[in-house]
């Protein structure tokens, strides 16, 4: 078989402070940068990521790969119309190339499925028609999804099968590209689509209630499990939703595709009954920033591992910009010792340290930009770096960061990790690359809201999610949304 495989990643936050632009997709952090073939195999096959899973598994099948552009930017805003019509048009050009060189028996493409683009707000729905418009109606076309998604009838309905990751945080991305691959395999081989089922679920699921770790929605995917397996579907796919999205599709989503019809009804039907059954439960419990941290500095006085707050309405990886600093700001004014906050993104301020040196002591105006509450501190310099390193933890192994100038400084007693790129803080080696080993410290104050849990959890004392100022709020509720579809409540239980 011959296959093509691309991807284009995005999941937008409509209120959040910056828009995603073409440069975004360039200088994505964490995350590899965008490639066009011929380099793409090469530079994502080590990676963790779907696309790399898909490779995978299309070595192991000994298929012929034509590779397209591929690219991920961090959650922010909207994808600027300049950015989505660049990129798609990359994409497709490249589909044209590889349909030019010969058939194709499929498409892979590893999508997010949460992409608000200028003017498309359902921007995979979008990018699927644009896809089939050049690949035809007949041609296999599966994509991977990040559980995230905002799934809509459209993206349903222009793909032949969508299988997001089954947990969060995200450590069976590159299992996710290969199981799509498959599908996609299995879809060629039968010569038709399958039958499908797309079902919504009424109400938003507050993001920190959507961990897989941990109850309700570890017992949802096992769940998930069962009705798959009971009526023998090809796939069933749980969309947790992202719930910052404002357009009609915004919230958790079923697709599942089966060789009939009444199958796929069913397992989607059987699936939604669970989840609005259980409904109360998806709740989540948050302290305020203040009192997290009294909490977190009275636990490590006599713990031995660390106390870990999460910063989850900061949380770069849902959208916030990582430059908020209440958090910092609380564990300043309560004096704790033994903190480190991971990371503050402030490219000013970590230029300014990498050029004033290790050991050197300067006053900053630090973080704040995105909200205009930026915090004055003295900064001791402890160690500088040009923010490049190599993850290490279960979710992100392989994936190779770019931060930019980079610095750990020591700001009014609390250690501080500047850096000129946000990131989420789900991998320690955003600490170790500056010399904090994590493990050592009292009190790690992590801007991300579950998937830290991969890397950190194993070596945490305690986890406590905190409320400091940031745009991705833990009760979506409090949003402006304007476009949402009648009848969806903004939380669970919500009137
Ligand atoms: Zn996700």
């Amino acid at each position: 078989m011959r296959i093509a495989v691309g991807g284009f990643q995005h999941e937008s936050h409509s209120f959040a402070p910056t828009p995603t632009g073409w440069d975004e997709f360039l200088h994505p952090g964490g995350w590899p940068a965008l490639q066009r073939p011929p380099g793409l195999l090469a530079a994502l096959r080590n990676t963790s990521t779907p696309i790399a899973g898909a490779i995978a598994a299309a070595g192991a099948m000994g298929f012929t790969l034509a590779p397209l552009t591929w690219c991920l930017a961090n959650p922010g805003g909207p994808v600027t119309a300049e950015a989505f019509e660049r990129i798609s048009s990359l994409l497709l050009s490249d589909l044209q190339d590889a349909l030019a060189a010969g058939p194709l028996d499929g498409i892979f493409l590893d999508l997010h499925g949460a992409m608000l683009a200028e003017g498309f707000p359902d921007a995979e729905g979008e990018l699927l028609r644009r896809v089939r418009a050049v690949a035809g109606p007949a041609t296999p076309l599966v994509a991977s999804l990040d559980p995230h998604c905002n799934l809509t009838a459209a993206m349903v309905e222009r793909a032949d099968a969508l299988s997001p990751f089954r947990t969060y945080p995200h450590v069976d991305m590159k299992p996710a590209g290969a199981r799509a691959l498959r599908l996609l395999v299995e879809r060629a081989r039968r010569g038709r689509p399958f039958a499908r089922a797309f079902r919504q679920l009424d109400f938003l699921l507050p993001i920190t209630a959507q961990c897989t770790l941990v109850p309700p929605m570890a017992e949802a995917m096992a769940e998930r499990d069962r009705i798959a397996l009971r009526h023998g579907v090809a796939e069933l796919g749980l969309c947790f939703g992202f719930p910052y999205a404002d357009f009609p599709d915004c919230g958790a989503a079923i697709a599942c595709y089966a060789v009939d019809e009444p199958s796929a009804v069913a397992a989607a039907e059987e699936m939604l009954r669970w989840l609005r059954t259980h409904e109360a439960e998806f709740r989540s419990d948050i302290l305020p920033a203040g009192e997290g941290v009294a909490e977190a500095i009275r636990l490590s006085a006599k713990a031995t591992r660390p106390v870990i707050l999460a910063d989850t309405q900061d949380n770069p990886g849902g959208g916030g910009h990582g430059d908020t600093t209440g958090l910092l700001a609380e564990l300043v004014r309560q004096g704790a010792r033994g903190a480190v906050l991971a990371t503050i993104n402030d490219a000013a301020s970590a230029a300014a340290c990498r050029a004033a040196g290790e050991g050197a002591s300067l006053s900053l105006r630090l973080g704040g930009r995105s909200d205009g509450r930026p915090l004055d501190v003295t900064a001791k310099v402890l160690r500088v770096s040009d923010g490049r390193f190599t993850c290490t933890g279960p979710m992100a192994a392989g994936n190779p960061a770019d931060l930019g100038d980079s610095a750990l400084i020591s700001a009014n007693g609390v250690k501080v990790i500047v850096n000129s790129r946000k990131m989420q803080a789900y991998d320690q080696a955003i600490l170790r690359h500056l010399g904090v080993e994590p493990a050592r410290e009292k009190i790690l104050a992590l801007k991300s809201s579950v998937h830290f849990r991969a890397d950190f959890g194993p070596i945490a004392e305690k986890v406590l999610v905190v409320a400091a100022p940031g745009p991705v709020v833990a009760d979506p509720a409090t949003l402006p949304f304007r476009h949402l579809r009648p009848g969806l409540r903004l939380r669970p239980g919500a009137g």
